[in-house]
Protein backbone atom coordinates (compact mmCIF):
# COMPACT_ATOMS: atom_id res chain seq x y z
CA UNK A 1 0.00 0.00 0.00
CA UNK A 2 2.39 2.22 0.93
CA UNK A 3 4.29 1.44 -2.58
CA UNK A 4 1.22 2.79 -4.25
CA UNK A 5 0.49 5.97 -2.13
CA UNK A 6 4.93 6.43 -2.84
CA UNK A 7 3.99 6.01 -6.81
CA UNK A 8 1.01 8.47 -6.42
CA UNK A 9 3.29 11.08 -4.68
CA UNK A 10 5.94 10.44 -7.03
CA UNK A 11 3.57 11.20 -9.46
CA UNK A 12 2.56 14.71 -8.19
CA UNK A 13 5.38 16.06 -7.67
CA UNK A 14 6.82 15.64 -11.64
CA UNK A 15 9.34 13.07 -10.33
CA UNK A 16 10.67 9.93 -12.03
CA UNK A 17 8.31 6.85 -11.04
CA UNK A 18 9.79 3.56 -12.08
CA UNK A 19 6.90 3.37 -15.38
CA UNK A 20 9.46 6.38 -16.63
CA UNK A 21 12.14 4.11 -15.78
CA UNK A 22 11.20 0.83 -17.90
CA UNK A 23 9.72 3.10 -20.55
CA UNK A 24 13.55 4.58 -21.03
CA UNK A 25 14.41 1.28 -22.10
CA UNK A 26 11.89 0.10 -23.69
CA UNK A 27 13.76 0.43 -27.61
CA UNK A 28 16.91 -1.43 -26.37
CA UNK A 29 17.94 -4.64 -27.36
CA UNK A 30 20.96 -5.62 -25.96
CA UNK A 31 20.01 -6.96 -22.42
CA UNK A 32 23.48 -5.54 -20.77
CA UNK A 33 22.61 -1.81 -22.30
CA UNK A 34 19.38 -1.93 -21.37
CA UNK A 35 20.37 -2.94 -17.49
CA UNK A 36 22.52 -0.12 -17.78
CA UNK A 37 19.91 2.23 -18.92
CA UNK A 38 17.59 0.86 -16.69
CA UNK A 39 20.30 1.60 -13.22
CA UNK A 40 21.31 4.82 -14.47
CA UNK A 41 17.61 6.33 -15.14
CA UNK A 42 16.70 4.66 -11.81
CA UNK A 43 19.41 6.78 -10.28
CA UNK A 44 18.81 9.69 -11.95
CA UNK A 45 16.27 11.19 -9.51
CA UNK A 46 17.63 11.81 -5.79
CA UNK A 47 17.75 8.25 -4.37
CA UNK A 48 16.13 7.94 -1.03
CA UNK A 49 18.72 6.37 0.31
CA UNK A 50 16.81 4.10 3.06
CA UNK A 51 18.48 0.88 2.40
CA UNK A 52 22.12 0.46 1.92
CA UNK A 53 21.78 -2.74 -0.35
CA UNK A 54 19.92 -0.61 -2.71
CA UNK A 55 21.40 2.69 -2.50
CA UNK A 56 25.08 1.35 -2.72
CA UNK A 57 24.21 -1.69 -4.85
CA UNK A 58 22.92 0.11 -7.69
CA UNK A 59 25.09 2.52 -7.87
CA UNK A 60 28.13 0.01 -7.99
CA UNK A 61 25.84 -2.17 -10.69
CA UNK A 62 25.66 1.19 -12.68
CA UNK A 63 29.55 1.16 -12.80
CA UNK A 64 29.76 -2.10 -13.23
CA UNK A 65 27.55 -2.38 -16.22
CA UNK A 66 29.56 0.28 -17.75
CA UNK A 67 32.62 -1.06 -17.60
CA UNK A 68 30.56 -4.45 -19.82
CA UNK A 69 29.65 -2.30 -22.47
CA UNK A 70 32.57 -0.26 -22.73
CA UNK A 71 34.35 -3.51 -23.41
CA UNK A 72 36.37 -3.91 -19.91
CA UNK A 73 34.10 -5.92 -17.83
CA UNK A 74 35.54 -8.78 -16.58
CA UNK A 75 33.95 -11.72 -15.18
CA UNK A 76 34.48 -10.32 -11.23
CA UNK A 77 31.61 -7.72 -12.71
CA UNK A 78 29.41 -10.13 -13.34
CA UNK A 79 29.74 -11.89 -9.93
CA UNK A 80 29.25 -9.07 -8.24
CA UNK A 81 26.16 -7.67 -10.22
CA UNK A 82 24.99 -11.20 -9.43
CA UNK A 83 25.58 -10.71 -6.04
CA UNK A 84 24.25 -7.34 -5.71
CA UNK A 85 20.83 -8.20 -7.74
CA UNK A 86 20.52 -10.68 -5.01
CA UNK A 87 21.35 -8.27 -1.65
CA UNK A 88 18.90 -5.92 -3.58
CA UNK A 89 16.24 -8.00 -4.06
CA UNK A 90 16.16 -9.12 -0.31
CA UNK A 91 17.45 -5.90 1.00
CA UNK A 92 15.51 -3.08 -0.25
CA UNK A 93 12.41 -1.76 1.78
CA UNK A 94 10.26 -0.45 -1.43
CA UNK A 95 9.23 -2.16 -5.05
CA UNK A 96 11.26 -0.04 -6.95
CA UNK A 97 14.46 -1.44 -5.37
CA UNK A 98 13.24 -5.00 -5.89
CA UNK A 99 11.69 -3.96 -9.45
CA UNK A 100 15.77 -2.85 -10.10
CA UNK A 101 16.85 -6.41 -8.30
CA UNK A 102 14.90 -8.46 -9.99
CA UNK A 103 15.42 -6.44 -13.68
CA UNK A 104 19.28 -6.75 -13.04
CA UNK A 105 18.98 -10.98 -11.87
CA UNK A 106 16.80 -11.63 -15.04
CA UNK A 107 19.33 -9.91 -17.49
CA UNK A 108 22.33 -12.17 -15.82
CA UNK A 109 20.48 -15.38 -16.85
CA UNK A 110 21.02 -14.41 -20.39
CA UNK A 111 23.97 -15.17 -22.36
CA UNK A 112 24.44 -11.49 -22.92
CA UNK A 113 27.21 -10.68 -20.18
CA UNK A 114 29.40 -13.61 -21.64
CA UNK A 115 29.22 -12.26 -25.27
CA UNK A 116 30.18 -8.90 -23.67
CA UNK A 117 32.79 -10.21 -21.80
CA UNK A 118 34.49 -11.46 -25.06
CA UNK A 119 34.32 -7.75 -26.49
CA UNK A 120 30.87 -8.88 -28.66
CA UNK A 121 27.45 -7.13 -28.94
CA UNK A 122 25.33 -9.01 -30.65
CA UNK A 123 22.46 -6.65 -30.82
CA UNK A 124 25.67 -3.66 -32.28
CA UNK A 125 24.23 -1.44 -29.71
CA UNK A 126 27.22 -1.35 -27.47
CA UNK A 127 29.31 1.29 -29.71
CA UNK A 128 32.26 1.27 -27.52
CA UNK A 129 32.56 -2.28 -28.51
CA UNK A 130 33.01 -1.27 -32.39
CA UNK A 131 36.17 0.30 -34.04
CA UNK A 132 36.31 2.45 -36.76
CA UNK A 133 39.49 1.59 -39.20
CA UNK A 134 40.95 3.26 -42.65
CA UNK A 135 41.74 0.10 -45.02
CA UNK A 136 45.11 2.07 -46.32
CA UNK A 137 44.81 -0.40 -50.20
CA UNK A 138 41.10 1.28 -50.31
CA UNK A 139 41.90 5.01 -49.06
CA UNK A 140 42.69 7.76 -52.21
CA UNK A 141 43.61 10.60 -49.49
CA UNK A 142 40.83 12.77 -50.60
CA UNK A 143 40.57 14.12 -46.64
CA UNK A 144 36.57 13.86 -47.00
CA UNK A 145 36.88 11.60 -43.54
CA UNK A 146 38.90 13.85 -42.12
CA UNK A 147 36.26 16.81 -42.72
CA UNK A 148 33.29 14.36 -41.74
CA UNK A 149 34.73 14.13 -38.21
CA UNK A 150 33.64 16.70 -36.06
CA UNK A 151 35.74 15.03 -33.20
CA UNK A 152 39.00 15.74 -35.47
CA UNK A 153 39.96 11.55 -34.90
CA UNK A 154 41.33 11.44 -38.40
CA UNK A 155 45.20 12.35 -39.07
CA UNK A 156 46.23 12.42 -42.52
CA UNK A 157 47.13 15.26 -45.21
CA UNK A 158 45.02 15.49 -48.09
CA UNK A 159 46.63 14.32 -51.55
CA UNK A 160 47.94 16.82 -54.01
CA UNK A 161 48.53 15.21 -57.46
CA UNK A 162 52.02 16.40 -58.26
CA UNK A 163 53.19 15.65 -54.90
CA UNK A 164 54.27 11.91 -53.12
CA UNK A 165 55.28 10.45 -50.24
CA UNK A 166 51.95 10.47 -47.94
CA UNK A 167 50.95 8.35 -45.51
CA UNK A 168 47.77 6.47 -45.18
CA UNK A 169 45.00 8.85 -43.22
CA UNK A 170 44.36 6.47 -39.59
CA UNK A 171 41.73 6.92 -36.95
CA UNK A 172 42.89 8.45 -33.45
CA UNK A 173 41.47 5.19 -31.16
CA UNK A 174 41.83 7.88 -28.29
CA UNK A 175 39.84 10.71 -30.05
CA UNK A 176 37.12 8.56 -31.94
CA UNK A 177 33.84 8.41 -29.85
CA UNK A 178 32.18 6.03 -32.65
CA UNK A 179 29.54 8.55 -34.09
CA UNK A 180 29.75 6.93 -37.55
CA UNK A 181 30.27 10.01 -39.89
CA UNK A 182 33.20 9.54 -41.71
CA UNK A 183 31.86 6.35 -43.04
CA UNK A 184 29.09 7.65 -45.65
CA UNK A 185 31.59 10.55 -45.90
CA UNK A 186 34.22 8.23 -47.68
CA UNK A 187 33.00 7.65 -51.27
CA UNK A 188 35.15 4.85 -51.37
CA UNK A 189 34.35 3.06 -49.04
CA UNK A 190 37.74 2.73 -47.38
CA UNK A 191 36.01 3.51 -43.37
CA UNK A 192 35.11 -0.38 -42.11
CA UNK A 193 33.72 -1.03 -38.73
CA UNK A 194 35.26 -4.00 -36.58
CA UNK A 195 33.60 -5.35 -33.51
CA UNK A 196 36.10 -7.77 -32.10
CA UNK A 197 38.85 -6.20 -30.12
CA UNK A 198 39.28 -3.45 -27.86
CA UNK A 199 41.37 -1.07 -29.01
CA UNK A 200 39.97 2.62 -27.29
CA UNK A 201 41.63 3.03 -23.62
CA UNK A 202 39.39 2.14 -20.74
CA UNK A 203 37.65 5.34 -18.60
CA UNK A 204 35.27 3.77 -16.51
CA UNK A 205 36.70 2.53 -13.46
CA UNK A 206 34.98 0.87 -10.09
CA UNK A 207 35.97 3.12 -7.41
CA UNK A 208 37.94 0.64 -4.93
S1 LIG B 1 14.80 0.14 -1.95
FE1 LIG B 1 13.39 1.83 -2.03
S2 LIG B 1 13.43 2.65 0.04
FE2 LIG B 1 15.26 1.43 -0.16
S3 LIG B 1 16.86 2.87 -0.82
FE3 LIG B 1 15.97 1.91 -2.66
S4 LIG B 1 14.43 3.35 -3.32
FE4 LIG B 1 14.88 3.85 -1.16
S1 LIG C 1 33.41 7.39 -36.01
FE1 LIG C 1 33.05 9.58 -35.68
S2 LIG C 1 34.60 10.21 -34.20
FE2 LIG C 1 35.25 8.23 -35.02
S3 LIG C 1 36.60 8.76 -36.71
FE3 LIG C 1 34.56 8.47 -37.59
S4 LIG C 1 33.66 10.54 -37.62
FE4 LIG C 1 35.43 10.60 -36.25
S1 LIG D 1 37.28 9.65 -47.20
FE1 LIG D 1 37.93 7.54 -47.60
S2 LIG D 1 39.33 7.70 -49.32
FE2 LIG D 1 39.06 9.76 -48.49
S3 LIG D 1 40.77 9.99 -47.02
FE3 LIG D 1 39.04 9.23 -45.87
S4 LIG D 1 39.27 7.01 -45.90
FE4 LIG D 1 40.58 7.80 -47.48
Amino acid sequence: MSDIKDEIEQEESGKKGMKDVFKAVEGIKCVVKKSSKFVEEFLSEPMCGRCLPCSLGSYEAMVRLKRITAGIGTEEDVHALQRIGVQMLFGSMCKKGKDTAKFLLESLNTEAYKEHLEKRCNERECLSLDIYTIITEKCTLCGLCSEACKYNAIMGEKKVSYLSGYLPFEIRQKRCVKCGDCVPACPYGAIEVTHEEIKAEAEVEVEA
